[in-house]
Parts: structure tokens; sequence; C-alpha cells
């Protein structure tokens, strides 16, 4: 298909009459730099072949300028803007081309010359949306649904600050579709959407999810404000029936966010949710809604909707955390300055945690779920061979190298440990609180002092570590600064599971399946074996990692190696189980047959433990914090 000539057919379309900039230009006259609304137009009919047309109209003076292309993508902490799926870009001014040029060394800028006599540069430009869906791999849309992330099609001047562009957007949507996003409607005629100016920040920060089968979850109370909807689209109708107790569950989420938090820093909230195995799987966190995509039948299997709980209360906790109150590495004045993410362990550390305990208190997990999910978080976090050489604090720093890697050598590497880790790091901290101040005073305090204070517009309150280590003692005196340094900075051979401990609880290890583990090997097709022998393995016999150390890993395993038969029979989770446990009582090693680049050998482990499968056991006589932890809040 030539996007060349459909881009320029469009072109001619959809152009906006100039009225329109008109219009809304007049309401922002107090935007210092850049006062002209920009208008956008992005025609999405040609989404289920995943490629995105937009038009943009940007006011401009003759002479030099330039352009550029989101880089440093919010949530995504990283220079993931989609620069490569930028595609059929074209300039005018006054009909006639203008010529640009990409800067030599900076692919996400663009040089042009405004020939006199033009006040605006025309662009037509086409988003490639096949690989890249908000940051995570996969494609954006499908036949039946659509995720639009304003970055991928925005052009902005080089040099201003995100607050001061202005934007007219308007989409134009597949026939039939339905849309949700937390950008305000102007008006809606037929498939046209038209959206109320916004600043670029609020642009960026108001993906529009849209898809033939849709439906709008009313969650607050009649009359309650702000607002909070869930927009949900799906690949098949079916998909969309939400049961009683979720729907019960989703509305405890709002009350307990308000019980925890005591303030809400939007006007309104959409929860954007995408169900569906057709496109990138993703969470992505704003402040006034969130873009999350859960399997397809998170709302009708029990082991989706056990593996996909939290996801929603944990992009829900980021317009608290992350969005509102953000460390000052991540609070950028525009997406081409570069971001800092050392302090992601709280930006996403204590999101993971928060996340997990409103999943628990709203219902959507039990306390038994609840504590399953966390031993699972424990035994891979204190499985991490990696540990020996790379603290916590180099996998948030480390963000842009890390993000994408595959799980090979996982272990050993370290991946976004910031974030499960940062789970264990936060429950520790609780648990220290409530014991310090014997019960009185608890880390849902310091949300409250930190997160809270008054509710209004989104805005965001930059933090530095000092700030964190301040606010965490005017709940409770405290070396936190000691405490968390160790914790982040230094490395360890294992796990903080002080938090576990403290709370009454210990992580143990038998042959009884983990429920996640369990679930996971039901829905993605893959077995865990990483606490035993030292593997993880696809369904087709695949080594997806091998724990560096393990006895896996000292008979010379490796990932990517295929499983093909264990002692002598053909592979499957249960075959290897039994012959674990066979080699309990006979103490005869394990034989692998493995395949590996087309060779086949057989590696002989001597393992004699059996299965080790995580969970967490009651220490009797100590505290149930954990258990209080995840009581409910609100009334
Ligand atoms: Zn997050």
């Amino acid at each position: 298909m030539p996007s060349f000539s459909f881009s320029r057919k469009y072109f001619v379309k959809l152009f906006l009459p100039p009225i329109f900039a008109l219009v809304f230009a007049s309401s922002f006259l107090n935007a210092p730099l850049y006062a002209q609304t920009i208008a956008i137009s992005v025609d999405l009919t040609d989404a289920p072949r995943n490629i995105y047309h937009a038009h943009l109209h940007v006011p401009a003076k003759p002479g030099e300028m330039t352009l550029v292309f989101p880089k440093w993508i919010p949530g995504n902490h990283r220079p993931s803007g989609p620069i490569a799926a930028l595609t059929g870009i074209l300039m005018e001014a006054n009909h006639v081309v203008v010529h640009w040029r990409r800067d030599d060394v900076d692919m996400y800028a663009f040089h042009l010359t405004v020939p006199n006599g033009a006040d605006a540069v025309d662009i037509s430009l086409d988003a490639l949306t096949t690989q890249d869906s908000a940051g995570a791999r996969g494609p954006a849309a499908s036949s039946n649904i659509l995720d639009l992330n304003w970055n991928a099609v925005v052009l902005y001047p080089q040099g201003a600050k995100s607050d001061d562009v202005q934007f007219a957007p308007s989409v134009i949507l597949p026939p039939d579709w339905k849309f949700g996003t937390a950008l305000p409607v102007h008006n809606v005629a037929g498939n046209r959407v038209e959206f109320a100016p916004v600043a670029l920040t609020t642009l960026i920060d108001s993906p529009l999810i849209a898809g033939l089968h849709y439906r709008q979850i009313e969650l607050s109370n009649a009359g309650e404000t702000p607002v909070h909807v869930m927009d949900v689209v799906a690949d098949n109708e079916g998909d969309l029936a939400m049961k009683p107790e979720d729907l019960a569950a989703f509305k405890k989420l709002v009350a307990e966010s308000g019980a925890l938090f005591q303030a809400r820093h939007y006007r309104q909230y959409h929860f954007l949710l995408t169900l569906s195995d057709q496109v990138g799987g993703h969470g992505l966190e704003h402040h006034e809604s969130n873009d999350s995509v859960a399997s397809e039948r998170f709302l009708l299997d029990p082991s989706a909707h056990l593996l996909f709980a939290d996801l929603v209360p944990h992009e829900f906790v980021h317009s608290w955390n992350g969005k509102y109150r953000r460390p000052a590495g991540l609070a950028t004045p525009n997406y081409q300055e570069p971001m800092v993410a050392d302090m992601l362990w709280v930006y996403e550390g204590l999101t993971q945690y928060l996340g997990t305990v409103l999943a628990a208190r709203s219902g959507l997990w039990t306390p038994e779920q609840y504590r399953e999910a966390l031993a699972e978080t424990a035994a891979e976090l204190d499985h991490r061979s990696g540990r020996s050489w790379r603290p916590l604090e180099d996998t948030a720093r480390s963000v842009q190298i890390l993000r994408m890697q595959g799980p090979q050598w996982l272990s050993w590497r370290r991946g976004l440990d910031y974030y499960p880790e940062g789970q264990l790091l936060w429950l520790e901290v609780d648990a220290m609180i409530r014991q310090q101040t014997h019960g009185e005073r608890s880390l849902n305090d310091f949300c409250r002092k930190f997160h809270g204070g008054e509710s209004g517009p989104p805005k965001v309150v930059p933090y530095t570590f000092d700030d964190l280590v301040r606010g965490l003692n005017e709940v409770a005196p405290y070396d936190w600064a000691k405490h968390l340094r160790e914790r982040v900075a230094a490395t360890s051979t294992h796990a903080p599971l002080g938090g576990i401990e403290r709370g009454g609880w210990r992580l143990v290890y038998n042959d009884q399946p983990n429920m996640f583990a369990k679930a996971t090997e039901k829905f993605e097709k893959a077995s865990d074996f990483s606490y035993s022998v030292g593997f993880s393995a696809a369904k087709d016999g695949k080594l997806i990692d091998v724990i560096a150390g393990s006895p896996a890993y000292q008979a010379g395993l490796g990932p990517e190696m295929k499983l093909i038969a264990v002692n002598g029979r053909r592979w499957s989770p249960e075959v290897l189980g039994d012959a674990l446990k066979a080699a309990q009582s006979n103490h005869q090693p394990v034989e692998l047959l493995i395949e590996n680049a087309q060779f086949f050998k057989t590696y002989s482990v001597p393992y004699f433990d059996g299965e080790k499968n995580p969970h967490l056991e009651r220490v009797s006589g100590q505290p149930d914090i954990l258990t209080d932890i995840v009581k409910p809040l609100a009334p």
C-alpha cells in the first residue's frame, strides 16, 4: 500500500479549516510562548492494518524552524518515542511543498524553512503501529480495537515546554467504533470526534482507546465527584460481561484509594481497559486515566483474573505516586529532555506494593491470593543470582537498556527488579512503621501526607530522596536514609524478606503448586522449576531462563536450549515433576535430553530435593501484620 499517496489524499479531505483553530485559540490567550494552537486530526479508519494517518496545522513564522517528535515518554521512563515508525512525512506551506531535513545526530528533530508569506506549516504523517503499543511490544490495534497514544503522531516546536504548547485534537474513528479517553469532548459528528484544546502535556497524558465492542461502566455513586468510569473495549462482545463481584470490587477500588490518599488529583478518571490477546500487552499510567491491556478473558476466566487482577489497581495508584508526586529526575519540561530514573524503586516499587495491597483491599484478590502472589515475588527475587553484582538502584537507573531485554539470563543480569523488589522494600517499611508505633501508624499515614494534600486538577509535585526520608520521619522517626540506602545501593545475597517476617509469616517451599505458577502454566504455557532444579520452560520445552548457580546451571544448561526428554521420556511438566520426586528417594541424577542449535546431548543433574514451590506460612505467636495490611480501610 503506497502510504505516500494515501497521506496526500487524506490531507485534503481532513485538513482542518482555520476557523477551528481560531475558535479555541481565544480561550488560551495566557499561554506564554506558543499562544497559537496546533490543530491535529488523526484518521484512525486504517487502524485494523495498524497505520494511523495524522494531519497537523502548525502556526509558524517565516524563517528557520525545528520541529521535534517526542523522545522520552512518560511512564516508559526512557527514549522510547517510536521514531522509526514515523513515516509518510510531508510538509506544505500555502500549498507549496516545504522540504524538511532530519538532524544529523538527533533522529527526533526535523529542520525546515518556512517560506515568506506563510503563517503555518501543514504536515501529514503516518504512525506505523504494528510493533509498538504504548512503549511495549506488540501492535497497538487489531481488527476490532485500537489504542492511540498521541506521542506517536505529534510534532512540536523544539525547545518549547509541553505545558506551553496548545493542541486542538480530533480523531476519525472506524465506522461504528466507540471510544474512551480522559480528553474533554467538544463535539461528536458521525465518526469524527473533536476535543477541547489542551496543552501538549495533557494530550500526551490522555490516550484514546476505541473498539467495535465497547462498554462504559460507572464506578462512582450517583452525584459523587470526581466521576470514575471504566471504558472497556474487547475483541469480542462476550468478553465485556463483568460479573457483579468484579463491578463491586472496582467500585471498592475507587473507595479504597480515597480512604488511602484522602485526596484526588484529577477532574475525572477513566479506567481505559482493553481486553485482548491480539494487541501488545501493557499498562500505562496517566494523571486522569490509565491505559491497561489485560487478557481477552480477564473477566471470564479465573486464571486470567488471578494473573491480571493487580494491573488496574497498580496503574490507578500511579495517578498519585508517579504522576502527582514524581521523582525530580523524571519531572522533565518536555519530551526531549533526558530522564533520570534512579528512583523508580519509589515510582514503580511503591506503586507495585500499593497496587497489590489495593487489589486485596478491594476484593479483586482474596487475602490468600495476595499472599501467594507475594510468595512468588519473594521467591523470584531471592533466587536472582545477579543480586551479587547489581544493586537494586542500578536496575532503575538502567531502565533505558533493561526494559526491552528478553528473559534469557534474566536471573543473572537482573530485570526491572525495582518493581517486585520495590514491593518487598515498601512492605518492610510498612511493617517497620507498624511495629515501631505499636500499630498506631502505618504506610497509609505516609501516603496520605506525601501523596494526598489538596484535591484538584492534575499537577506535578517533584520530590528528592531527602523529601522522601523527611516524609517517612514525619510518620515514624528512624534513620530511614541509612535503611533505604542499604536496601537500594548495596548488593545482597538475599531479597529483603523482612516485611514478610515482621508481618508474622515466613517464606517456605513445598511440593504443592503456587496458585500463580499454576495459573501461569495454564494460561501462558510456561512451567517454573526455578526454585528446585533451576529453570523455567515453555510448553515446547524451550528453557526460558536458567538460574546461575542452580543444579541445572552446574550441569551445563542454558536458556534457549530445548528440553526434549526426562529420564528417557518425552518432556512435560508432569514428567519432570515425577522425575524430581523419584530422585528424592532413589538418589539417581535426573537425565535431561537437550537439543541445542540442532545438536542433542544428555545432561545429568544430581538434584534430590524434589519440587519446591513458594508459599507463605504463618509464624505462630507473632502478630499477623500482613493480614492487617490488606484489611479494607473504607467503610
Ligand atoms: Zn507502573
